[in-house]
């Protein structure tokens, strides 16, 4: 097989859009209608946001009226940590700027060195005789791949009289999971991490949540959410979780390529440190620092080969602070800064990391030659 002329391996920046999610939005794009509209044209478009809805309240087992659409992770991460923004709130260290800078005041759950959760820190801080009325956790870190212990942390809130807030972005089409299997009352996850398109996202409540508002005005979205709705992109959302759910077999099956990356950096530069090795991982995602080099001299010297990847979390990347996960993971500044991360998805081949190895292998030496 040749070569692609360019080779993709940031899927947890943001996925390719899968090939029958372009085309269904390509047809889309040329319908008119406002869902809230109720001629023909209204109505039409709201069956497409209406089968969307179907879709995912099929794939996490929840009533299609427990599932409020938005732009994205960030409004959805936004809206529910405003609302309990007058209370007691405890925010994992490593979750999502759009969490941890959205606003509102809250207090830090520590991780291990291996970038879990840590569950003693979390019961000591509920145990300090304060209410708490919301925790917020993860499921999945975007820059370390590490699996968080969700369900564990629901149960002991629920033991608090507390609610529990999941970020689900990074693990939609990952790992199999529901609502009601994490145990949790909000779930927020992204359409473009999974081969749909950017600018759509989704609130998953439990029934009896309170449901907190951020945009205000219109009725949409069961008068929860203000805006006209991108119905477009909201079919292409339903038809990617769909996809995604059914190629998790396939998406877990990358751990190979995964494992035969990472062994062979380390072969080639033995004192590579890989972020959240000896925790549960997805299976497509890489963080390591190859002590020495900035990760953006790494990651312009991988765009000059036309690769890209990552340094730590997009979001982040233009600047060269270390990432807060891996600060909070303990690693030290100098190292997270050579941090990077490699992302796998749905279409990367084993020719793809055979490509990968063949430029490392190129690159490195004269990158560690520079160094000295
Ligand atoms: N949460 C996590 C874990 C993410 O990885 C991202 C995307 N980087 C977001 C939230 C924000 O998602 P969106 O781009 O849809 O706003």
């Amino acid at each position: 097989m040749s070569q692609k002329p360019y080779l993709y391996l940031d899927h947890n920046a943001t996925a390719p859009i899968r090939p029958e999610v372009a085309k269904l939005m390509t047809a889309m794009l040329l319908e008119t209608g406002n869902p809230s509209s109720i001629h023909y044209a209204g109505r039409s478009a709201r069956n497409h946001i209406e089968n969307a809805r179907q879709r995912i309240g099929r794939i996490f087992d929840v009533d299609a009226k427990q599932i409020i659409f938005t732009s994205g992770a960030t409004e959805s991460n936004n809206t529910i940590l405003n609302g309990f923004r007058d209370k007691r709130i405890l925010v994992s260290a490593i979750e999502h700027p759009s969490l941890l800078d959205a606003g509102v005041a809250y207090e830090t759950i520590p991780v291990t060195r291996d970038g879990v959760v840590d569950l003693n820190a979390l019961q000591a801080l509920l145990n300090n005789g304060i209410p708490t009325a919301l925790i917020s956790v993860m499921l999945v870190n975007n820059e370390t791949g590490v699996i968080q212990p969700v369900a564990e942390i629901a149960a002991i809130a629920k033991q608090h009289g507390t609610l529990v807030h999941c970020d689900v972005t990074q693990a939609v089409g990952r790992i199999p999971f529901t609502r009601a299997s994490l145990g949790v009352d909000f779930m927020t996850l992204s359409s473009h991490k999974i081969g749909g398109p950017q600018g759509v996202g989704a609130t998953i409540f439990a029934a009896k949540a309170p449901l907190p508002k951020l945009l205000l005005g219109g009725g949409q979205e069961n008068r929860q959410r203000a805006g006209t709705e991108n119905v477009a992109g909201i079919a292409g959302f339903g038809l990617a979780v769909e996809i995604a759910q059914q190629s998790i077999p396939a998406f877990q099956a990358l751990e190979t390529l995964r494992n035969k990356l990472e062994h062979a950096i380390q072969q080639s530069v033995p004192n590579t440190i890989i972020h959240g090795k000896n925790a549960q991982r997805v299976a497509n995602t890489s963080c390591f620092s190859v002590v020495g080099i900035q990760s953006e001299t790494m990651l312009m010297n991988m765009d000059l080969e036309h690769i890209a990847i990552s340094s730590g979390s997009a979001c982040s990347s233009g600047s060269i602070k270390p990432s807060h996960v891996l600060l909070a993971m303990g690693v030290n500044s100098e190292t997270a800064k050579c941090a990077v991360r490699i992302s796998m998805g749905w279409d990367t081949t084993t020719s793809d990391i055979d490509h990968f190895l063949e430029i490392w292998e190129k690159t490195l030496p004269r990158l560690i030659k520079n160094k000295a």
